[in-house]
């Protein structure tokens, strides 16, 4: 996202919740985020609200968790890239586990959604995460190694443009998380991965992590070596619980439980 690499950034993914009688929730996420100095913020709202919040939000970064690898054409259903950044969405989700698995989207395709992404201008939260069977297999980092490299285009996005999600499968709205040092080795080897493919240290890519992130786990989890900020499912939708965890992230308790 297109911010200072060393500020902590927390997303809140609504994935299929909102209607118009939630506004005055986003409202008051908005309200929060500019209050909240020193955090990014960012809010992944579904389709249909995106360009009624565009007028409204001030301060949280509006974006969608979808879009199709073209700019337009016949597509039936489909919302393009394009389209997001024409009604005010200034960042993607792309891979989400709940549309690689749902939606059967390979890391190919994901990769012909970020690159439309940024050719539309948005920037991309690339999402990454082993399954349960993949971590009881001691495969894990071989896995998520393999999706961020498979996910992203030969010409990677610049670091301000991209930001990688670590979110196990087995942890998402499961209540579950895995302990500080897995989550902390993953991030290491997204950040060598990173490194890898040529990334300056100065300007690599934050590094989110995501799955079950709540008020109560947030301060502990935003502790951990190369842990960026959190992309938040469930507790995103409840002001109060998000602010609790905008509190954590700032290092100050203003909104919280
Ligand atoms: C998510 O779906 O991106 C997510 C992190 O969900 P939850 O926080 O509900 O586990």
């Amino acid at each position: 996202m297109a911010n200072d690499a060393a500020r902590p950034l927390i997303v809140g993914n609504w994935k299929m919740n909102g209607l118009r009688a939630d506004l005055p929730a986003v409202m008051a996420i908005d309200a929060m985020a500019g209050a909240c100095a020193g955090v990014d913020v960012g809010l992944a709202l579904p389709f249909t609200l995106i360009p009624r919040c565009a007028g409204m939000v001030n301060h949280a970064m509006l974006g969608a968790q979808n879009c199709h690898a073209r700019p337009g054409g016949a597509f039936t259903g489909e919302v393009s890239g394009t389209m997001l950044a024409d009604c005010g969405a200034a960042f993607v989700i792309l891979g989400h586990s709940e549309r690689r698995q749902g939606q059967h989207e390979d890391n190919a395709v994901v990769q012909g959604k970020v690159r439309a992404a940024i050719a539309a201008g948005l920037s991309v939260i690339l999402c990454v995460g082993e399954s349960a069977a993949e971590r009881a297999t001691g495969q894990a980092e071989t896995a998520v190694r393999r999706q961020v490299l498979a996910s992203l285009p030969a010409d990677p996005p610049s670091g301000r443009a991209l930001t990688i999600a670590y979110e196990p499968v087995w942890a998402i709205g499961t209540g579950v998380t895995p302990d500080a040092p897995a989550i902390g080795a993953m991030h290491g080897v997204l950040r060598e991965t990173l490194l890898s493919l040529g990334y300056p240290a100065a300007l690599l890519p934050r590094l989110l992590y995501g799955g079950s992130v709540n008020a109560g786990n947030a301060a502990a989890i935003l502790r951990i070596a190369h842990v960026d900020g959190a992309l938040v499912g469930n507790a995103s939708l409840e002001p109060q619980s998000f602010g609790a965890i905008l509190d954590q992230a700032a290092g100050a308790p203003t909104f919280g439980l």
